[in-house]
């Protein structure tokens, strides 16, 4: 089975081909140093740029791979969660190509594909323990099977990553600052005394990450000489000169351990309540953070439980994760009618798939 993915929910333009679980091809066009220019994304710059960019990916793509429109089983589309103009683009320019070649529609859900997107690299396990760190999600799964997504917690503000975009705004980093972040943290060891690790303390699988975010601020504003002048491209980052450099590090290693930490603690506290897991899955942009990726082996091992990691390219958003998502659920016996709509936020089930499936 052939099924094309396309991913436009955000400030990635993406689209792939996946067969039978394995990728034939995939091309991505990233609006990051666009909206750099504004400190976060513009949705109306991304949809007018998606809109502009998807049907010459597609044209490429289909090239690349030899394929054409007839020669796929099923057209996947992340319908949510996004900024729905974004959605709205992927999501009409995949019925409108359903609709043109006779192959299936399939809406994903874009949080699901973030966990499922390792599947391309290895066989995935379950039941699951998944955890979605991603730039606008902080999720903890039971994921019985690929298309049984039980949410266990969630963030109550902020979500991991935009914790490390602000706290990264806060030091004067580039935009989107994550990976500046986790790259001085390298430099240096962290003090676990200098930020919380925030909401902990209370019996939950839930996150809080504003705290930990006025912590920094409050930090900053203690030691202005950190963070003067400006650090306008990554450059920048690299010349910093070396006791600035050493002091930011400190602060930088101290962040990554805080989050990663919280993040241990919950996803512990998970595994200990929900029984046997066959293994831990973790997955969106954050899980490319050094920090994370070391703290989530610790946890597994503990568990005695195998840990999927998706390779640094799979973890941000792409097209790949969206048409193995799909292939997934179209091997499930799911579709969609032309009435799919696109989810900005909230839930996206099976239930629903399957009613709106059942109508054109
Ligand atoms: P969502 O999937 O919730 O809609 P998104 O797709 O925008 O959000 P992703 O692309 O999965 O999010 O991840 C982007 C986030 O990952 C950004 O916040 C970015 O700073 C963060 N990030 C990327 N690499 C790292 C890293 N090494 N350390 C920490 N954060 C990182
Ligand atoms: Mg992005
Ligand atoms: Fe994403």
């Amino acid at each position: 089975m052939r099924i094309l993915g396309i991913e436009t929910s955000c400030d990635e333009t993406a689209v792939a081909v996946v067969e039978d679980g394995r990728l034939l091809g995939e091309r991505l066009a990233t609006q990051v140093d666009t909206h750099a220019l504004f400190g976060g994304v513009v949705p109306e710059i991304a949809s007018r740029e998606h809109l502009r960019v998807l049907p010459r990916l597609y044209r490429r793509l289909m090239a690349e791979t030899g394929l054409d429109a007839g020669d796929l089983d099923g057209v996947a589309v992340a319908r949510g969660p996004g900024l729905l103009g974004s959605l709205l683009v992927g999501v009409s320019f995949a019925k409108g190509l359903s609709l043109a070649s006779g192959a299936d529609l399939i809406g994903v859900n874009h949080l699901w594909a973030h966990l499922l997107a390792p599947g391309l690299e290895g066989e995935l396990r379950f039941p699951a323990l998944g955890l979605l760190v991603s730039g606008g999600h902080t999720h903890i799964y039971r994921i019985s099977s690929p298309t049984e997504f039980e949410l266990l917690g969630r963030t109550l503000d902020d979500a991991a990553g935009e914790a490390f975009d602000k706290t990264a705004k806060m030091l004067n980093f580039p935009y989107p600052g994550g990976r500046f972040i986790d790259q001085l943290a390298q430099e240096a060891e962290p003090d676990t005394d200098l930020f919380p690790r925030p909401y902990i303390d209370n019996p939950t699988l839930d996150f809080s990450f504003s705290g930990l975010k006025t912590a920094v601020a409050n930090y900053v504003a203690d030691h202005p000489e950190l963070v003067f002048g400006t650090m306008a491209d990554p450059q920048a980052v690299a010349d910093l000169p070396g006791e600035r450099r050493a002091a930011l590090a400190r602060v930088c290693a101290s962040f990554n351990w805080a989050v990663a930490d919280t993040l241990r603690i919950k996803v512990e506290r998970a595994l200990k309540r929900e029984g046997r897991m066959e293994s831990l899955i973790v997955a969106g942009g954050v899980a490319a953070n050094t920090g994370v990726r070391r703290a989530m082996g610790v946890v597994a091992e503990a568990f005695g439980i195998g840990l999927t990691l998706p390779g640094l390219s799979l973890c941000t958003d792409n097209g790949a994760m969206v048409a193995y998502a799909g292939w997934q659920l179209a091997r499930a016996g799911y579709r969609h009618g032309l009435d799919l709509e696109a989810i900005p936020r909230g839930r996206i089930v099976p239930q629903d798939w399957e009613r709106a499936g059942s109508g054109v």
